[in-house]
């Protein structure tokens, strides 16, 4: 099955308005024609406006990093899907490692944002992964299989259509350590069939599972050679334009 890969850059919390112009002054150059992958940048929200304004009429899709489940309140910090749609976002991260470690995102939470992105639309990059001592444990099937069957939860195939998962293994992201493309691929194949088992194996069959943790220049070909790897959600080496690109164009 060919499925269009999509390579996401996750900025984490890095750059200024004006730092995010001036990364798009050199990487847009550099990938301008390329339509063999989907470009999307998740960049913090008060980048947003310079990273929509920078890639407006481009190949490249911006989007952002988290997103509340509800429409809109008394939520102080929040945001929700229609203030990103607003924008012009046309992506968001939801359930990040870091969200889940560092700001108390449960798979509970995870389901709520992932319904409310799903009610727009927004393409949500919903993010599962183990960390190392589940790794270690052998619980990683287990773990997968749990935070998908509860994103999925109370949601239809129809409503997913747009879905993109990432797995991202917890002990991989910022430590250089990368999952080898044959431990990405067996994962992704665990994801992809509780896809299959929730959703349909039709739907399971065109489900991106991008792979995330760790993803540079010299290792993309290699990840992304893989038959179940439909691209990357990349942190630190996305924040430099000729990194990204060459990552891009791996
Ligand atoms: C991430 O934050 O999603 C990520 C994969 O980070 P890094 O590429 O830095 O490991």
């Amino acid at each position: 099955m060919q499925r269009k890969k999509v390579i996401a850059a996750n900025w984490k919390m890095y750059k200024t308005p004006e730092e995010t112009r001036a990364f798009f002054t050199v990487f847009l150059p550099l990938v301008r024609d390329h339509d063999r992958d989907a470009i999307v940048v998740c960049a913090p929200c008060p980048d947003l406006e310079a990273a929509l304004d920078s890639a407006r009429r481009t190949n490249v899709a911006i989007g952002a990093q988290n997103v509340h489940w509800e429409k809109e309140g008394a939520f102080t910090g929040e945001i929700s899907a229609p203030m990103l749609l607003a924008l012009g976002c046309t992506h968001v991260i939801v359930g990040h490692s870091e969200r889940r470690q560092y700001f108390g995102e449960t798979d509970d939470t995870v389901n709520l944002r992932l319904k409310a992105v799903l009610e727009t639309s927004l393409t949500p990059i919903l993010c599962v992964g183990e960390v190392l001592e589940e790794r270690e444990a052998g619980l990683t099937e287990d773990v997968l299989r749990r935070q998908c069957t509860r994103a999925f939860n109370k949601v239809s195939a129809k409503k997913a259509a747009k879905l993109v998962i990432a797995y991202e293994p917890v002990w991989a992201i910022g430590t250089g350590k990368t999952a080898t493309p044959q431990v990405a691929s067996e994962a992704h194949g665990l994801i992809r069939a509780e896809a299959a088992k929730h959703f349909s194996q039709e739907f399971a069959d065109h489900l991106r599972i991008l792979y995330g943790g760790s993803v540079k220049p010299q290792n993309a070909t290699a990840l992304m050679s893989e038959e179940e790897i439909d691209g990357a959600l990349v942190g630190s080496a996305s924040l430099d334009p000729k990194s990204f690109a060459a990552i891009v164009k791996y």
